[in-house]
């Protein structure tokens, strides 16, 4: 089947990669960035059927763009890869929070992967075959929580509860929402000495390609199943 995914926070790291990878699978890519520019700039770098879109995820307006855009160009779409994140702050403790970057952290980690989400669901109910994918991290495990990276931290918990919530509701429209950890990466917010992004993002297509009988409410490395 020629699927239609998109993909946000698209233009470097993990979603880059990501979007590269469908698109090598021959899947049409729909790559998103904040920056239009960016997200044209990526787009060219990738071969295959790659369209590149503006996309602010903590913008209610941009969201509601894309899917009328969508919706005149496709009429559907088959996979969103919620990836766009921010603010892995290390640099602070749940102690003594700056609770403006955890207000920041959540208006993009979860309300944008939800915003996304809201607005897109229309598309995705019509393909039949929907995959939600929320690009998470095990950071945000309870079982295994400290006081580090508190405004990441929640934001990821929180976008973990949404994919449970999202995958009790959508199964019935043949929808999979899942969680995936893409591990320790080498990108930007992950830093030098994370594993190579090819392998993160392969983390994260593991549930963009699952077939219809597939898990659904589960957190996910590399295709296995990691603690709430
Ligand atoms: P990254 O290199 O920092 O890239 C983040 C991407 O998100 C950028 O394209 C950025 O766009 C975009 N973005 C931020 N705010 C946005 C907004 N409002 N609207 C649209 N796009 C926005 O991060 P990464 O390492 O690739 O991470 C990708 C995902 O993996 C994130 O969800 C992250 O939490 C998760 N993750 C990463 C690691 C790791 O080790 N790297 C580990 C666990 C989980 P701009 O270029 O415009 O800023």
């Amino acid at each position: 089947m020629d699927r239609v995914c998109v993909v946000t926070g698209a233009n470097r790291g993990i979603g880059l990669e990501v979007a590269r990878q469908l698109a090598a699978a021959g899947d049409t890519v729909v790559l998103t960035a904040r920056d239009e520019r960016k997200a044209a700039e990526a787009a060219a770098g990738i071969s295959g059927e790659v369209l590149a879109r503006r996309l602010d995820v903590a913008d209610e307006r941009s969201a509601a763009d894309l899917a009328r855009d969508l919706e005149k160009t496709h009429g559907r779409i088959d996979v969103l890869v919620n990836n766009a994140a921010i603010h892995y702050d290390t640099w602070q403790r749940a102690s003594e929070a700056d609770l403006g970057v955890v207000s920041q952290a959540l208006e993009t980690n979860l309300l944008g992967a939800w915003r996304v989400t809201l607005a897109l669901l229309p598309l995705l109910r019509g393909s039949g075959h929907g995959r939600i994918v929320n690009v998470s991290s095990e950071i945000g495990s309870l079982a295994s929580m400290g006081g580090g990276t508190p405004a990441y931290t929640v934001s990821k918990t929180a976008l973990n509860a949404l994919t449970r919530m999202l995958a009790a509701e959508l199964r019935g429209d043949g929808i999979l929402v899942n969680a995936v950890c893409p591990g320790w990466v080498a990108t930007d917010m992950g830093g030098p000495g994370g594993r190579p992004v090819a392998e993160g993002a392969r983390s994260v297509l593991w549930a963009a390609d699952l077939p219809d009988d597939g898990p659904t409410g589960g957190f996910f490395r590399d295709g296995r199943s990691i603690p709430w």
